[in-house]
């Protein structure tokens, strides 16, 4: 299996160099050359299967030689064993035709556990055998920074530095990030906003020597082994509710577009998928584009679902590269376009993303009061970005079972949950402790050389 470049001019890679590298050399982010597909037989055989069968199944056509048979299954088989439901993504029954996904019980309660925890072991593996060691270095607002650090504490050859906002993030992801005893774990609170962590993580990347000096990597959402580690759950979810003799629809909280292309892709490789419904909340540039077939940035406003507040979503590039029929030229011309501000997609690619994605926006009021009435309804808390999947979902209910993705636990964010529901969500058992663990973090100015100057005396090279 082959990788190529939404935008066709870098080099053409293996599985295990687009999974090392990320973004691609000329921007662009990395696609399998063609997306094999599995038959209605190899479908069917996953009804009562693990997970992690599954999840074998799914995923091993795409990884080439990367691993053998025997590796990917062990890799497959640690990354989901922290999960805290044996059934890694149970699915529970809302009402009559809508069924609840649980994507929340990995190690941070939310669903980037799925691709983090399967990189972390998969990186290990690949930097083992070659002998070398990176240093991941990310910027978060919340919850990536937090399930990166549950993905590489404690591995050889990785040292993982998450730079967040001082104070501005809630006290669950903090302690998240900060609670980890590991030596090779560190949490930098930056004194500046998510924005500013961003473009100093950028600014390493763009400083050469250093980013040679330290071997810096990334795994941020446009990692091509972070989407397929979640098309795997649209395969064990379907599956349980009558795939492939059954057409099921799934709505999806989306905000980067990474969660939402997974379902692409499974559909793509022969998965009923009747509908694909991208669930926005006020920050909707990607309900606007499929209204409107205009892709235009606006400002960023702050939102009870602060996950999905986002002003470009990064991953919507891999759709726009099936849009036009593959050309990477086009993309890379409207990706030119939305420098100075927007660009409006062609007839034909608009209709073929309409023809795939429907879509809907939430306000806060209305999440405030999914949240409130799902518990009255139905017995279930939800995170507020579950909420908003949910009230989009409820606007295409129909003969199919519709599925919406839960995509972090309620305890994750606390306040809005007690502010909607007059209910403070408790932590699982498992994690009881969070607020009586002891913290570990290295408060440094917002400025490149004294972040860099930490992560060199830091790393353990
Ligand atoms: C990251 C995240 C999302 C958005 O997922 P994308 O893949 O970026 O579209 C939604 N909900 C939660 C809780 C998240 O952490």
């Amino acid at each position: 299996m082959r990788y190529i470049s939404t935008r066709g001019t870098a080099p053409v890679l293996t599985f295990e160099q687009a999974m090392l590298t990320g973004l691609a050399r000329d921007g662009g982010l990395y696609l399998p050359e063609t997306i094999p597909t599995l038959t209605k037989d190899q479908i069917a055989a996953m009804a009562g299967q693990s997970y992690e069968e599954i999840a074998f199944t799914v995923m091993r056509p795409f990884i080439g030689d990367t691993f053998s048979d025997d590796q990917f299954r062990d890799l497959i088989a640690k990354a989901y064993a922290g999960f805290g439901h044996d059934a890694r993504a149970p699915l529970v029954q809302l009402a009559p035709n809508h069924f609840l996904l649980e994507l929340f019980h990995g190690p941070t309660l939310a669903f980037k556990d799925f691709a983090m925890q399967l990189i972390g072991q998969m990186f290990q593996a690949a930097l083992s055998r070659s002998g070398d060691r990176v240093t991941i270095v990310g910027a978060t607002s919340g919850d990536t920074g937090s399930a990166a650090i549950e993905a590489f504490r404690g591995l050889d050859n990785v040292d993982v530095f998450i730079l967040f906002p001082h104070g501005r993030v809630s006290e669950v992801q903090r302690r998240q990030m900060t609670t980890p005893s590991e030596s090779n774990v560190h949490a930098l609170a930056v004194d500046g906003d998510f924005d500013d962590c961003q473009a100093a993580v950028k600014d390493m990347f763009n400083d050469f020597a250093f980013r040679e000096d330290v071997k810096l990597a990334g795994v941020n959402s446009i990692n091509w082994g972070r989407v397929l580690a979640q098309v795997v759950y649209y395969f064990s979810s379907a599956v349980s509710l009558g795939a492939p003799h059954r057409e099921v629809s799934f709505t999806v909280p989306t905000g980067n577009f990474g969660d939402i292309f997974a379902g692409y892709i499974a559909q793509q490789m022969g998965l009923p998928i009747k509908d694909l419904i991208v669930a926005t909340n006020r920050n909707d540039i990607l309900h606007r584009t499929l209204e409107t077939g205009s892709y235009t940035k606006e400002g960023v406003e702050p939102t009870i679902s602060p996950s999905m507040d986002i002003q470009v979503s990064s991953n919507f590039e891999r759709a726009l590269f099936y849009a036009y029929g593959q050309d990477g030229a086009a993309v890379a011309g409207q990706m030119e376009d939305l420098k100075s501000g927007g660009f409006q997609i062609s007839q034909g690619a608009y209709q073929m993303l309409k023809d795939t994605f429907k879509s809907g926006r939430v306000s806060e009021d209305e999440t405030s009061a999914t949240i409130k009435n799902y518990l009255a309804q139905h017995g279930e808390l939800l995170c507020p970005h579950t909420a908003v999947g949910a009230h989009v979902a409820e606007m295409h209910l129909g003969t199919t079972p519709m599925i919406t993705l839960a995509t972090a636990h309620p305890a994750k964010f606390p306040d809005a949950v007690k502010a909607a529901s007059g209910i403070a969500a408790p932590l699982p058992p498992r994690m009881a402790d969070l607020y009586d663990r002891p913290e570990r973090v290295t408060r440094v100015a917002n400025d490149l050389s004294a972040l860099q100057a930490v992560i060199k005396e830091r790393i353990t090279l």
